[in-house]
């Protein structure tokens, strides 16, 4: 297998993976979005009754225009960093057994009052700053005056097949790598095939038609439609790919690649060991 980085930042990943085949191409894009764990908020404990202000002589209501439950559940979705070093799942903590401590916990407050937009950016992680979230601009909920919210949410590993709020990609796909034959002696370079192409990748130059870039080629083969003495074939090879996809920041593309390799490296021998049993 060979692997060519395209593109491969904090939050985008496109990848040209050659000598694969579609079985294994689809194992690392289902790890990709169902395997690799990540931390979401999963405990939210609400302030009940009124809650006083320190720097006036005033009392506010813990009333906000949304249920408890919609809070918490716009709270599950946020993203927060995941070092996956550094955390177990809580369910498997040695050092608390599963009770919440550092190593698979974390804990964020949220103190504010109305009138005010409450953002993701409000929420404090208890503790170490270097926790925050990492988007800080996410609305949560509007406060009207005389409203407070006070909360306390605890965010843990878990991985998507439990809840989509613990999925750290985003439009993980893959396409077969594509590859345009135009046969330059018979082409009467008519350049119907130019204006057909939706993502613009070919274009009139020296006297022929070519293909600017390749890797853009969606093989929906409109070019072969419009070309009527049939010189144009498009192919996509079926041991090379282009993957792709996103994450919501918690984790870097290149930390999720990791993780989803060794996931699958894991499950593979298991696997062996399992055939070895027997
Ligand atoms: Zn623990």
């Amino acid at each position: 297998m060979k692997l060519e980085e395209k593109q491969l930042n904090d939050r985008d990943a496109r990848l040209v993976i050659s000598d694969v085949n579609p079985p294994l191409i689809n194992s690392l894009r289902r790890a990709l979005i169902a395997d690799v764990p990540k931390l979401a908020i999963e405990d939210v404990e609400f302030h009940l009754g009124s809650i006083g202000s320190e720097d006036e002589d005033k009392e506010y209501e813990s009333n906000t225009p949304l249920f408890d439950e919609i809070i918490a559940h716009r709270l599950g979705m946020i993203p927060i960093p995941t070092d996956l070093k550094l955390f177990n799942y809580r369910d498997e903590c040695e050092e608390c057994g599963g009770e919440g401590c550092p190593n698979c916990t974390i804990i964020y407050s949220l103190n504010k009052k109305g009138p005010c937009t409450v953002y993701s950016g409000d929420l404090n992680p208890v503790g170490e700053a270097n926790l925050r979230v990492v988007d800080d601009l996410i609305p949560l909920v509007k406060l009207e005056d005389d409203q407070a919210i006070l909360l306390y949410a605890t965010a843990e590993l878990g991985t998507a097949k439990k809840h989509a709020k613990w999925q750290p990609t985003s439009g993980v796909g893959y396409k077969y790598y594509p590859v345009i034959e135009i046969d330059a002696d018979i082409c009467d370079n008519c350049e119907e095939c130019v204006k057909a192409c939706p993502v613009d990748i070919l274009e009139f130059k020296d006297g022929k038609v070519t293909v600017t870039d390749i890797e853009t080629c969606t093989l929906c083969k409109s070019c072969v439609d419009v070309c009527e003495n049939g010189v144009i074939e498009v192919n996509g090879l079926d041991d090379k790919f282009i993957l792709r996809y996103e994450t919501d920041g918690s984790l870097a593309a290149e930390d999720t690649l990791q993780k989803s390799l060794e996931i699958l490296d894991e499950k593979f021998e298991n696997f062996v060991n399992m055939v070895d049993e027997i």
